[in-house]
């Protein structure tokens, strides 16, 4: 018989979701409109206390309209987060504006806000910054913060990884102009798919609404002054939101404590070393990762293959987004300056011993997600951490 699966981070559903999804169905409320959408958005507002919250389909969605609330335009600069999903900046070129990749530090795996003053060098002119909170992790957001109001420049938070991490005892997605949160199916909290633009300046919320619903006039006819978009939350998936959304604390305790027990057992291997924490913030550590040092001889997929063997799931860190082929020829930006081109090659096809060209380059080249999972047994724990040892000592 084989192994039961372990997987890196799968939902968790409590009851409550299906007591909220069954209150829509009994009243009828099966509309991209309805009660649970607007108790969800006001259980987030006062959750986050970011002020106000919209409902969308997607945190990508909310992205996107956030670049539409600050008045992106076809040809704008808009800074992004080099290391992070695609979803981050794929919203900028959806408005056909450019984007301008900003290198992660070492210190929170996230946006280096030196690297951010040498972009403003090359481009005062750009308009937007967009920077996301890796794995829970904070950024230096403070610092990220200031840069922006000294440029006078909005800032866009992208909080999709990072729902109930705090910074300075305030949670993030709250430090932008405005923020973002995803509850897409292997978040903190999921509703299968969905996510949340939330800002202190009701105005934004309030237009956001109207765009996710197709900028429609208050006219008596179906009449339209703006371009719309169909990305509102359904009243169904919002019930499910209500329900995780009382659970968050403990997902978020359970998160931690996998992120501990990972530290404590690797804590003797000098070639392992965990994903940074922000000693000014608490993360929600959705993911606990792990970097390898390459003088080891043990690569990141051969932690991959072994517990892959195991029925176990990992995933690697997100590729760079200067290394992607859709993005070559975007400009790219560590603290010592400009580095203009994708290097779109494969990672099978380097040499991960030579020095890597930029910080995220290189924690992408070394390492690698470990299964998160809430429902992780004390046993599935003891048995990926036997397994990584295993390989090192
Ligand atoms: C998941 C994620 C998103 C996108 O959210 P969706 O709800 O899947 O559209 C955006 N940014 C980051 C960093 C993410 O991890």
């Amino acid at each position: 018989m084989g192994k039961e699966r372990i997987y890196l981070s799968s939902p968790t559903m409590h009851g409550d979701e299906q007591r909220f999804v069954n209150e829509a169905f009994e009243t009828n409320w099966i509309a991209p409109l309805g009660p649970n959408v607007n108790a969800f958005e006001k259980e987030m507002a006062e959750y986050t206390g970011c002020g106000h919250a919209a409902a969308l389909s997607a945190g990508t969605a909310a992205i996107h309209l956030a670049l539409r609330l600050i008045g992106i335009q076809p040809g704008d600069v808009v800074f992004s987060s080099d290391l992070t999903f695609s979803a981050t900046c794929n919203p900028i070129c959806y408005e056909k504006a450019v984007p301008v990749f900003i290198d992660a530090e070492e210190k929170t795996w996230n946006m280096d806000p030196d690297a951010l003053e040498a972009a403003f060098e090359k481009y005062p002119d750009a308009k937007a910054v967009i920077c996301a909170h890796l794995y829970g992790t904070p950024a230096q957001i403070g610092r990220i913060r200031e840069i922006c109001d000294r440029k006078g420049v909005p800032l866009i938070e992208d909080a999709a990884e990072s729902l109930g991490s705090t910074f300075q005892g305030r949670m993030t997605g709250c430090f932008g102009d405005i923020g973002i949160y995803s509850f897409n199916g292997n978040k903190i909290i999921t509703t299968s798919g969905g996510g949340m633009l939330v800002s202190a300046n009701e105005e934004y919320v309030d237009k956001a609404r109207f765009l996710s619903t197709q900028a429609r006039d208050a006219a008596r006819y179906y009449q339209h002054s703006q371009l719309g978009f169909n990305y509102r939350m359904s009243n169904i998936t919002a019930g499910v939101g209500r329900g995780q959304l009382l659970h968050i604390e403990e997902h978020k305790r359970k998160k931690q404590e996998i992120y501990r027990q990972y530290r404590e057992a690797f804590a003797d291997i000098p070639a392992i070393a965990m994903n940074p924490l922000n000693p000014d913030g608490e993360a929600n550590n959705w993911l606990s990762c792990i970097t390898i040092d390459p003088a080891c001889g043990v690569v990141p997929d051969r932690v991959m293959d072994v517990l892959s063997d195991e029925n176990i799931e990992t995933r690697p860190i997100w590729k760079p987004m200067h290394m992607q082929p859709i993005f070559a020829g975007a400009d790219f930006f560590t603290k010592d300056g400009s580095r203009k081109g994708a290097d779109g090659r494969s990672v099978q096809s380097l040499d991960l011993s030579a020095p890597a060209e930029s910080v995220g380059a290189k924690i992408f080249y070394h390492g690698l997600c470990l299964p998160s999972d809430i429902k992780n047994t004390p046993e599935d724990m003891e048995r990926i951490i036997g397994l990584v040892r295993g390989l090192f000592v």
